[in-house]
């Protein structure tokens, strides 16, 4: 049977973001939950190596996930399983958080630490073939290539440092960048053009992918953008890794947000709409990383106390913060 529950703050999703704004809620001592619809982690679970996180030169993502979650909870933080479908702000100007399942969550605050989604291509056969050659997460997957020839589409972080990664498993990796050019941080780009496995085919897009008869990946259909000629590459098996949509969807009513959809917030990591905050990948800023999360959830789970406590005394004055006053 459908519940209502009542929390101070709710937080959804359990990346990085979430485990840390869920940690510093509960060491503020405030009635927390966060909702999360599979496991604890975020991308987290979809990088094989984390380098740039202080205090840990190296160390797996899923470890670092399991680390982050038994934290949150150590410092009391709540965790359901959930998905959430929509969030709204009520008459009172108090949240609604429903579920999947039809559970309500009502509090005044909510830190919304959804992250994102893959992009897809869009192109035929992508979708026809994903989970049978076609797949957007190199750690969940890679395993499946042993041996095999795939390629990588994307020049960004995610596609240089999973094209090294899949390297492990297959024989080789065929990096499709549509440019000249890679977006990649200059480190990860050392490590492709390094790798003696990976080719790196410039100024080209996949144009479709053809499966065999059993209905698994065999071929993708490319083409050069320069020269406009097309060819076709044997290749088993496809990564996408070309940039994430915010996953702010979920959010009704008009929230500020930047061209790419991404929340604009202000730097207590307020939304326009009050007693919503944002941090992570939902968030408009120029990076997006593990320690950025961090830092941008740490500040929303202190805003969302203040604002609590300002909301308690009846001290809170709407005017304050639209002119940088309120504790901003
Ligand atoms: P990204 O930096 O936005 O890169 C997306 C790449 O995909 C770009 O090279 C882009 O090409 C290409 N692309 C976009 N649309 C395409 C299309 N329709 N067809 C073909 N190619 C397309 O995304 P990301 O690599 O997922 O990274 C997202 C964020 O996470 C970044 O801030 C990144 O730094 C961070 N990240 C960091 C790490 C790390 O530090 N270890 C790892 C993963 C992600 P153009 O270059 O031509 O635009």
């Amino acid at each position: 049977m459908a519940k209502t529950h009542e929390y101070e703050v709710v937080i959804i999703g359990a990346g990085p973001a979430g485990m840390t704004a869920g940690m510093y809620a509960g060491r503020a001592m405030l009635r927390a939950v966060v909702l999360e619809r599979g496991a604890p982690g975020g991308e987290l679970l979809n990088t094989e190596i984390i380098e740039d996180y202080p205090g840990f030169e190296h160390i797996e993502g899923w470890d670092l996930a399991q680390k982050f979650d038994a934290h949150a909870r150590k410092f009391g933080a709540e965790v359901h399983t959930a998905t959430v479908e929509r969030v709204r702000k009520v008459e009172d100007g108090w949240f609604e958080t429903v579920t999947d399942a039809g559970d309500t969550y009502r509090s005044p605050t909510v830190i919304l630490t959804a992250g994102g989604t893959p992009v897809k291509l869009g192109v035929p056969g992508e979708l026809e073939y994903a989970g049978k050659g076609v797949s957007y997460c190199a750690i969940c997957d890679g395993a499946f290539f042993k041996g095999h020839r795939i390629a990588v589409v994307g020049g960004g972080d995610a596609a240089v440092e999973e094209a090294d990664f899949l390297t492990r498993y297959a024989e080789k990796v065929y990096l499709v960048h549509r440019r000249d050019q890679l977006r990649a941080s200059k480190i990860l780009q050392k490590r492709v053009f390094e790798n003696p496995k990976i080719e790196i085919i410039w100024n080209t897009v996949v144009d479709r992918v053809e499966g065999d008869a059993q209905g698994l990946v065999k071929a993708l259909h490319l083409r050069d953008v320069v020269t406009d000629t097309t060819s076709v590459l044997a290749a088993t098996g496809l990564f996408v890794f070309i940039g994430f949509r915010p996953n702010t969807g979920i959010v009704e009513g008009h929230v500020r947000h930047d061209e790419g959809g991404y929340l604009v917030t202000d730097s207590n990591m307020e939304t326009s709409m009050r007693g919503l905050f944002a941090a992570g990948d939902v968030r408009a800023q120029l990076a997006r990383q593990v320690t950025t999360a961090v830092g941008d959830a740490t500040t929303a789970a202190i805003a969302a106390e203040k604002y609590l406590t300002a909301l308690k005394n009846g001290q809170y004055d709407p005017q304050l913060l639209s002119s940088g006053g309120y504790a901003v």
